[in-house]
């Protein structure tokens, strides 16, 4: 069984139709790249798994749950987390403090739990802090662990916004264009991250990326989608050969 799967995913905003009958499957362990030109339908995907939008028809199974059954809160406890396009972190918090609200929202006990159970409610604390913690020194934010966001640099951030996702630690991580906007050495850094989250931490990736270089390092199957329909999926190298990716990235 597939980790993630889509099965005949259609889903319009008004007279646009953002997905056009998508069918994909993530297996476990899988670094999976969507791909395709502005508009394409990208980002709408990862809003259907994180069930901020609902197909109008279609399936989307993830460890033999159906999510279209389940509120988009309840998605993080199946261990799915996300990045966003634009970076969504609190500028005014440090690195810290963002990273402990993240976690904060996957908090297992309810106010009353917390008053009858004070003493595992500071367990939970403890295990909050040492996740966090964990995170940082993973992906080598000690540096800026005190610092306000809005006080980083914007690569800089993109880590911490990775970090912020990584701190749930979830089974499937989906990044919405991790290195847009990085430098040549950033993407590079980038690369090795996402490496090492598949490698050390066990960790499925489901990305969405421009940098083609970058998917084909880092990524083990390519799906290329334009106006919301899959035009090609294989190896990267597959997908890139593909006349009808070429002709859709040429804009022929
Ligand atoms: P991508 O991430 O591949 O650039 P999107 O998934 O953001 O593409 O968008 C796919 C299509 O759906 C585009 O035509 C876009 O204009 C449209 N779209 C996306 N989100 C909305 C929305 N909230 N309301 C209306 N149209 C939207
Ligand atoms: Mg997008």
């Amino acid at each position: 069984m597939s980790l993630l799967s889509l099965d005949g995913v259609t889903l319009k905003f008004g007279g646009v139709t953002a997905v056009n009958n998508l069918s994909m499957a993530v297996e476990e362990g899988q670094v999976f790249a969507l791909v395709g030109p502005n508009g394409a339908g990208k980002s709408t995907v990862f809003n259907m798994i994180s069930r901020f939008y609902r197909p109008v028809s279609g399936s989307i199974t993830f460890d033999g749950h159906n999510l279209l059954n389940h509120k988009a809160h309840e998605i993080a406890n199946f261990g799915i987390a996300r990045t966003f396009q634009n970076i969504e972190l609190f500028e005014m918090a440090t690195v810290l403090q963002n990273l402990l609200v993240g976690r904060h929202r996957h908090r297992r006990s309810t106010l009353v739990e917390q008053m009858l159970f004070a003493g595992r409610v500071r367990q939970e604390e403890r295990e909050h802090r040492h996740a966090v913690e964990e995170v940082i020194d993973f992906l080598d934010l000690q540096p800026y662990r005190d610092t306000r966001i809005a006080g980083l640099p914007y690569g800089v951030r993109k880590v911490v916004e990775l970090a912020r996702a990584l701190s749930t630690k979830p089974r499937l991580l989906l990044l919405d264009e991790p290195a847009s906007g990085l430098s040549v050495e950033e993407t590079q850094d980038m690369r090795w991250w996402i490496d090492d989250i598949r490698r050390q931490m066990g960790i499925t990736v489901l990305m969405v990326e421009h940098d083609m270089g970058l998917v084909s390092k880092v990524c083990d199957r390519v799906l290329a989608l334009a106006d919301g329909a899959k035009l090609a999926e294989g190896t990267p190298a597959e997908v890139q050969a593909h006349p009808a990716v070429i002709e859709a990235y040429l804009g022929t």
